[in-house]
């Protein structure tokens, strides 16, 4: 078969079958493996100028050229334009922040934060949302469904009311934050409370997507992931076609770490850039499977004969003892990655590095985020206490330039924060350790001279 500009293509270098960008497939229905889109890219034309992506973005009558996501739109071109859905995601901002660069441990001007909060939903899942939504509409689908941890479920539902489409999201009881359910309910989406945790609602999904014809939007959606990628294009805009040396990102169920992996493999395939960053993923200590898998399993890519074996074992040994994920960065509370191949393959494309970082140092991190100028919800600041770690052991240089991912605004969470900041957790959520930024609130009588005395207050 000739391939077309465009394909989906099994990730597994035993398989690599090929289908059409007109199927709907969760996995490859040869051997199981995640799919992939492809692009011939001699029937792509490309800029021959990263440049040329930016200028678009001054038409702002025109919503696919001010689009984040589809400004960038040769690079993920498996749809026409009519069926290109968009809601403005990806207005975001990368911020030198030289005030949060000695809390990471980098010099003044080194630390950047790519800040997804500002997107039409509060995170980064809208950028994989409008290439998801453009895709269910390409093929016609009436129904999106997704497993979540609450961003995916209001991201989804935010689109799906856009485009008029009915919404299923399934959320795990009582793990869910605040601002991400009240997100769903409130587009409208149909919001199942499954009694049990995201990888119980990822299963359920899967098996539900095939049984009531539902079109999935889960990171296993090879198209939403064409839309992350553009975080990172939008990263190398911010430094004006610069490429960092480090790009560091929390890690979840890794659809974003895959993308970005795949957005620089494809640069530089294409000559748009010379070299690629490292990069850096990073889970929360009570939901580490990737750091066990890379860093005590040495489980690698290897050209994409990676050991699928490994990671089955590793579910089956999950299953056996009980181990269940628990972190207060909810976001990432995710003990079986269903995009762990393909971040095998971005850490082997990008050179990169996995550590994990205690939910105490999550937090901290969040609270100086939000001191210096941004805020984020908790998993987004695990990039952050991630790439402390990671210049405290010298594996990031001091003098390096380093991109942090801020992932969802800090609204979606406030009983982290406010917990946080007043020792008083809600049931379940109590966090040990030191809270070194904490920001108590003082009481005060309702008069003036206690309150003059409290405004006075040495701190
Ligand atoms: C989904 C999400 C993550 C995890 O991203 P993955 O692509 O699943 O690794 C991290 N932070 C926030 C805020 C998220 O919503
Ligand atoms: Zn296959």
């Amino acid at each position: 078969m000739t391939p077309e500009k465009c394909y989906q293509q099994c990730i597994h270098a035993d398989c690599r079958a090929t289908f059409g960008v007109d199927q709907v497939l969760v996995a490859c229905p040869r051997c199981g493996d995640l799919l992939d889109v492809v692009y011939d890219w001699s029937k792509v034309a490309v800029p021959a100028k990263l440049a040329v992506f930016a200028a678009r973005w001054a038409s702002r009558d025109n919503p696919l050229d001010f689009s984040g996501v589809w400004r960038f739109r040769e690079l993920l071109d498996f749809c026409d334009d009519r069926h290109r859905v968009t809601l403005g995601e990806g207005q975001t901002l990368l911020q030198r922040n030289d005030r949060l660069a000695p809390y990471v441990g980098v010099k003044p001007g080194g630390l950047y934060l790519q800040y997804e909060g500002l997107n039409p939903s509060g995170s980064f899942k809208d950028n994989g949302m409008a290439a998801a939504f453009s895709h269910a509409r390409m093929v016609g689908a009436t129904r999106v469904a997704c497993a979540s941890t609450g961003n995916t479920s209001a991201s989804l539902a935010l689109y799906a009311a856009h485009c008029g489409t009915r919404a299923v999201v399934f959320v795990g009881s009582g793990r869910i934050a605040f601002g991400k359910l009240a997100q769903a309910l409130e587009y409208g989406a149909r919001t199942l409370q499954i009694a049990g945790d995201f990888d119980a609602c990822m299963r359920r999904v899967k098996e539900a997507t095939a049984r009531c014809g539902l079109y999935l939007v889960n990171s296993v959606n090879p198209f939403r992931l064409e839309g992350q990628k553009t975080i990172m294009y939008r990263v190398l805009e911010g430094l004006g076609w610069q490429v960092p040396d480090w790009v560091v990102a929390p890690g979840g169920n890794l659809g974003n770490s895959s993308a970005f992996g795949k957005a620089f493999a494809e640069l530089k395939e294409l000559g748009l850039i010379d070299r690629v960053p490292r990069l850096a993923v990073i889970n929360a200590t009570g939901a580490d499977t990737l750091d066990r898998l890379v860093n005590e399993k040495k489980l690698t890519w290897n050209g994409g004969h990676y050991d699928r074996q490994a990671i089955a074992d590793d579910w089956a040994w999950q299953d056996a003892t009980g181990r269940r994920p628990h972190t207060i960065a909810s976001a990432i509370e995710i003990a079986r990655p269903v995009n762990a191949a393909k971040c095998l393959r971005a850490l082997a494309v990008c050179d990169g590095v996995v550590r994990s970082v205690s939910d105490a140092d999550i937090l901290n991190a969040r609270a100086q985020v939000g001191r210096c100028g941004l805020g984020c919800e908790p998993a987004s600041a695990a990039s952050v206490a991630g790439a402390k770690l990671l210049v405290a052991q010298g594996v990031i240089d001091p003098a390096a330039r380093v991109v942090c991912v801020l992932t969802g605004h800090p609204l979606k969470d406030p009983d982290a924060a406010v917990g946080y900041h007043t020792g008083q957790y809600p049931k379940g959520k109590e966090v040990p350790g030191e809270r070194l930024y904490a920001n108590m609130p003082i009481p005060v009588a309702d008069d003036i001279d206690a309150i003059c005395a409290a405004v006075e207050r040495e701190a």
